[in-house]
């Protein structure tokens, strides 16, 4: 079951003439459904609004802490809140994953959906896949700290947050590295005494980012793990903003890297 405000924003591209294929297609559901909110056969059970008002930061709620660790993991990489206009209090949460990684889409979508009791639905974009949410609790859950973009403000973390954040380090590296990390593999080529050529290949983890707030998190989660990592300042970035590069190459670290984060697939 899909809340009313998703039905209502799923049904406006209608209004752009859309099809119900296409919109389907668009928000992940099926045919049938979209068909049953055009024609207002939905029902608003008790069910729905049960759902739609439970809030996992009030008493009665509770936050399933891995699976936001690891959304705030890629919030902090490559999302945004955003509240919908006329509609006070309703707000979006939206991170974006490269389209090239369909496993992971999934992995978010189920991660978005173990936070907040709702459907998460994924938007076409060019290049990637946006992972979208409708709640009023968005903002319960991540706190907003002023307007502006994510990156050109300081990165609060309340206590319950730093909490959640050091009890689940791998699952917020996961999301953080999901997001904005990549897997390179680096070969090498030696040659041995009886003139054979030996190759060795091995992974390294890099995660880059222009905000030192978001910096700052990565690499103390990677210290609570005791994953070595150097960082080095990217001064090409344009507009002014420079990039900083976490690399992790230590072959431990790496094997730490291997088990938390693994392959994007
Ligand atoms: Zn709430």
């Amino acid at each position: 079951m899909y809340s009313r405000e998703i039905v209502d924003e799923a049904l406006k591209p209608r209004a752009l003439g859309w099809t119900r294929q296409r919109i389907a297609s668009t928000c992940g559901v099926s045919q049938r459904a979209v068909s049953r909110w055009l024609n207002e056969t939905r029902r608003n059970s008790r069910a729905e609004a049960d759902r739609t008002t439970y809030c996992p930061r009030r008493s009665d709620g509770a936050l399933r802490e891995e699976a936001y660790a690891y959304v705030l993991g890629t919030y902090l990489s490559d999302g945004h809140i955003v509240e919908i206009r006329h509609k006070p209090g309703l707000h979006t949460l939206s991170v974006f994953y490269d389209k090239k990684y369909p496993q992971l889409i999934a992995y978010c979508q189920v991660a978005m959906e173990s936070v907040l009791p709702v459907k998460a639905c994924r938007v076409k974009r060019p290049g990637c896949i946006e992972i979208k949410s409708y709640s009023k609790h968005w903002t319960c859950v991540f706190p907003q700290h002023g307007s502006g973009k994510k990156h050109e403000r300081p990165i609060l973390l309340q206590p319950w947050r730093q909490r959640i954040v050091k009890e689940h380090s791998e699952a917020l590296i996961r999301g953080l590295m999901h997001s904005d990390g990549c897997r390179t593999i680096n070969r090498t080529a030696k040659r041995r005494p009886d003139g054979a050529v030996e190759y060795h290949e091995y992974p390294r983890y890099h995660f880059t980012n222009v905000s030192t707030d978001i910096i700052g998190v990565f690499t103390h989660a990677l210290d609570r793990l005791g994953i070595a990592w150097r960082v080095h300042v990217d001064k090409r970035e344009p507009r002014g903003r420079d990039a900083h590069i976490v690399s992790i190459s230590r072959k431990d670290a790496v094997a730490v890297m291997e088990r938390v984060v693994g392959p994007k697939y």
